[in-house]
Formats: C-alpha cells, sequence, structure tokens
C-alpha cells in the first residue's frame, strides 16, 4: 500500500471496470525453476559433503537477519505497508538485505505481495492467489512458475520508489546480489560455507515464504473477519517466533497497515520488538498500530479474545 498525504492507505493497483482476479493463467518460470532447484542441489551438497557447527551458524545467523531486519521490517513492514518512518539510508540497508532473502527485488516484491492482496479483497479470486489448490500443486504454482492476469489491474509505485535509482539497480541485479556474499564465504571458509550461507538459506528463506503463506490462508485462529473479501487470513500459530511475527496472519489481513502484527497475549512478535528498539535510539518513528489507522467498514471481530487489549504500546 502506498500512503496518501491523510493517512489514509491508498491502493496501488488501480482498476478500471474489467479487471479480474479470478481469470489467471499459471505457467511454468525457467528462471525461477532453475533458481531454486540450483539452491536445493547446493543445499543437498552442503548437507552431504559440508556439514560443520560453523556453516550451520552462519546459516542460522544469515536467515535470521535476512528474514527479520530485511525481509519483514524492510521489505514488508516499511516497503509494501509503509507502517512506520525511517531515515533513507536505514531503509535502504533494510530492503538491500530483503533482497538477500532470494524472493526477489524492491518492485518485484511489491509487485507481487500487491496483487495477491488486490485478489483477495475480492469476493472471489483464482486458487493461485487463495492457495486453495493441494499442498504439492501449491508449491509447484508459487515457488516454480509464474502468473498472467487476463484483465489485470495497473499497477501504480509511488515515485519515491519507482524513480529511485538504488531500488532500480537492485531490482535489475537481484540474483547478482547474492555474488558477492559468495565470494566473500568463499574467501572465509570454502565452498561448505558458500554452500550453507547462501543455497540453504534462500532455499530456506523461499520454502519458508511459501508455507507460512499457504498455512496463513487455509484455515486456522482468526480473531477478525474481513467482509467482502474471497479470502481470510489466519494465525500460524507454532511460527510467531521464527516467522519474527509474521504468522500472526489474521491480524495482518485485518490490520494491514500495522506495524505490529502480534497483537495479543502470547502473540510473539520479534520484529516489533527489533523496531520499539530501534525506536528507543530514535532510528525508526511514527509506528502505527491499530487504534492509529482508519476503522474499515468491513471488519469484524469474532469469538472471544482471551487477553486481548489491542493496545500497542510494548
Ligand atoms: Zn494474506
Ligand atoms: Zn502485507
Amino acid at each position: 500500500m502506498a500512503r496518501h498525504k491523510n493517512g489514509v492507505d491508498k491502493p496501488r493497483f488501480i482498476e478500471n471496470g474489467n479487471t479480474d482476479a479470478s481469470k489467471v493463467t499459471v505457467f511454468w518460470s525457467m528462471k525461477k525453476s532453475l533458481w531454486v532447484t540450483s539452491m536445493y542441489m547446493g543445499t543437498a551438497i552442503g548437507i552431504i559433503f559440508y556439514s560443520s557447527f560453523t556453516n550451520l551458524l552462519v546459516f542460522l545467523l544469515t536467515t535470521a537477519i535476512v528474514l527479520c531486519f530485511d525481509h519483514s521490517l524492510g521489505m514488508h513492514r516499511r516497503l509494501i505497508h509503509n507502517s512506520f518512518e525511517c531515515p533513507l539510508w536505514l531503509e535502504y540497508i533494510l530492503v538491500y538485505l530483503g533482497t538477500l532473502v532470494g524472493l526477489g527485488g524492491p518492485m518485484t516484491m511489491i509487485y507481487t505481495h500487491d496483487i495477491r492482496d488486490w485478489a483477495q479483497r475480492k469476493p472471489h479470486c483464482h486458487d493461485y492467489f487463495a492457495h486453495r489448490q493441494s499442498f504439492f500443486r501449491d508449491a509447484w504454482w508459487q515457488m516454480y512458475c509464474d502468473i498472467q492476469l487476463k484483465h489485470s489491474p495497473i499497477l501504480d509505485v509511488e515515485d519515491r520508489v519507482k524513480k529511485d535509482k538504488f531500488y532500480q539497480f537492485i531490482e535489475r541485479t537481484t540474483m547478482l546480489q547474492q555474488l558477492p556474499w559468495a565470494i566473500l564465504f568463499y574467501v572465509i571458509g570454502g565452498w561448505g560455507l558458500v554452500l550453507w550461507g547462501i543455497c540453504a538459506r534462500v532455499a530456506v528463506c523461499v520454502t519458508g515464504h511459501w508455507l507460512i503463506g499457504y498455512f496463513a490462508h487455509r484455515k486456522g485462529h482468526q480473531d477478525w473477519h474481513v467482509d467482502g473479501a474471497g479470502v481470510q487470513g489466519y494465525n500460524v500459530k507454532f511460527a510467531g517466533l521464527i516467522t519474527f511475527g509474521e504468522s500472526w496472519h489474521n491480524n495482518h489481513h485485518a490490520f494491514p497497515g500495522s506495524a505490529k502484527i502480534g497483537l495479543y497475549q502470547g502473540q510473539s512478535d520479534p520484529g516489533w520488538w527489533v523496531l520499539k528498539t530501534f525506536e528507543r535510539f530514535k532510528l525508526v518513528w511514527n509506528l502505527r498500530t491499530p487504534e492509529l489507522l482508519p476503522s474499515r467498514e468491513e471488519l469484524r471481530q469474532i469469538g472471544e479474545i482471551i487477553g486481548s487489549d489491542c493496545s500497542t504500546t510494548a
């Protein structure tokens, strides 16, 4: 979502009356397939021939850093939703490292996130957007295929992102951005570190991203229902910590512009904890939380929320 000057979210996709979220062609993508398959193969070789405590540690650390600081905070909460403000240099660092997740550059991430968001808010959308197909078919579609809409809305990204030379550069060179790190890892620890620090990290990030998307749109715990939306979000309870708070997806569908995603008692949100720490050092400000967002007529609370305070100050 881009943001109006009055603070109200403005959808980036412009409708022309002809748009249709259900008429979609899913087709095999050679580029994505080569990318994901080579990462899986590299991971397998790394596990078989180069397993060591150091390599595992580098994998865990780099995965945690790119997923939390960069995918969750940089790409998702900042660039896509503008849910907090920060200096441009910090945004650049977070978004740059977010491209290292291996899912795409800033424009690609905005497109893939927002087109799904747009489609899920419609009463009916294609199974691809809803993760409605079987586990394996969905894995195939999401990780090895691309989509083409018959009647697509038009993407209108805000100038500050679209015209930014740095974002244009990392968008064009997304995959190549792994190369300097691969060279560094090779110099420090040889092929083992490259396979664990690059291939295993990308393989786990890409697969994990799809898995959470799959489970977060099928069934599970809900506190909120978005009336009129064909696809609802669900909380994936076991994944709060490992997704840095992103798995409280029912909250995210209810309050997409909130920087805090884990809203209720027991909903761990490490991404939010990091933001609150940054805030103390004046690195981020204007953190948006549900009570600061414009109310949504279509939003309905369901069930009883035990321990809910919806206050989002901690
Ligand atoms: Zn969703
Ligand atoms: Zn989102």
